[in-house]
């Protein structure tokens, strides 16, 4: 594979590049400039960097499907150019952002790193220097053949390197702030790099990037609770626009016996709403198989999530649900991998 020999950086703002206000004392997203002035080893990197920068750059809280457009265009443009992408990105919603990517960026062959940190670059304890540092190498890292070592969108945090679309942001306090709960971390970065060749998806190289710039978000994330009413319940489930909902239930899928709560979801689901059950625990999956109060849930219209994260349910239902106008089209995809996000049971592939 022919190497570019490097990597473009594409700053969107973060912890990682904010500094004070000076009259409010609070964090807010600074310029690149600011964060390039902190970091003086940028010259010992041996691959050469270019940067991308959002103006203004912002808080993470502020990202959207927009904005997840915007970084897959500029992907796009550049792609052929570089030999990998770096996306520094507020930690809030980076799991998000690398899922949505995951499946806007199809049969990508490059890798996409997205990385920030849980302190400031300006400051002295920063996590940020090493999680920019190693990322950089991670995006250069490559094969004998040139081909990249993980030509997938990942996040790489506090010594982890994690397939994006099974990330989630774990802690708001410790410097790991994030983990994978249901997928091995595809790579150790301690005095070495300790890649997991074996998980790292291999894309077909001989096949063009497919970028995805479409997302529906006519979708909503519903967490069950004992003692939901009725009422509000309803107002969701029969807005009108309502196109896919990400169902977080019990344990292993499982949802009360409640005749109205069923009621609702079946009319949905009949409506041409597309309901994905996800675990509300950390790990683990939905199986609706094993208890009644997950059977029901079946008779009901309701697809399993298995293990798929919130996130990536939720991102990837946005994107099915701008490509299909079939709701059975959307089910059967949100029950196949199309970006390694979801283990299907061996029993049903
Ligand atoms: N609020 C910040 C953001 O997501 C938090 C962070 O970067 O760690 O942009």
């Amino acid at each position: 594979m022919k190497r570019t020999e490097k990597v473009l950086l594409i700053y969107t703002g973060g912890t990682i590049g904010m500094g004070c206000n000076p009259i409010t004392g609070a964090l807010e997203p600074l310029d690149f400039d600011h964060l390039a002035d902190n970091v003086p080893e940028f010259k010992l990197i041996p691959t050469a960097i270019d940067t991308y920068q959002f103006i203004p750059a912002i808080d993470s809280s502020n990202m959207s499907p927009e904005f997840w457009a915007q970084i897959v265009s500029i992907i796009v443009e550049k792609y052929d150019y570089y030999d990998g992408f770096v996306i520094l990105h507020g930690t809030d919603t980076m799991s998000y952002t690398a899922s949505a990517l995951s499946f806007m960026l199809e049969n990508l062959t490059k890798p996409v790193i997205l990385t920030g940190s849980q302190l400031p670059i300006g400051q002295l304890r920063t996590d940020g220097k090493e999680n920019l540092m190693t990322s950089l190498e991670l995006a250069a890292a490559h094969h004998h053949d040139g081909t990249p070592m993980v030509p997938e969108v990942c996040i790489y945090f506090n010594g982890h390197l994690l397939r994006g679309n099974r990330s989630t942001k774990q802690n708001a306090d410790e410097l790991n702030a994030f983990d994978s709960f249901n997928f091995p971390h595809l790579c150790e970065a301690g005095v070495s790099f300790n890649f997991q060749t074996h998980h790292i998806l291999k894309p077909d190289y001989t096949k063009p990037m497919v970028p995805h710039l479409e997302m529906n978000s006519n979708v909503f994330v519903f967490s069950l609770f004992p003692g939901a009413e009725e009422n509000i319940v309803k107002h969701i489930l029969d807005a009108p626009e309502l196109r896919g909902i990400v169902m977080r239930t019990y344990g292993s899928g499982n949802a009360p016996h409640t005749p109205w709560l069923m009621k609702l979801l079946k009319e949905a689901s009949q409506r041409g709403v597309v309901t994905v059950n996800v675990s509300q625990c950390i790990s683990g999956q939905a199986d609706m198989n094993r208890y009644d109060t997950g059977y029901q849930l079946k008779d009901a219209g309701v697809v399993s999530g298995y293990d798929t994260t919130v996130e990536a349910a939720l991102t990837k239902l946005m994107l099915l649900q701008a490509q299909y106008d079939d709701p059975e089209m959307v089910r059967q995809y949100m029950n196949k991998s199309i970006a390694g996000e979801i283990t299907i049971p061996a029993t049903l592939l």
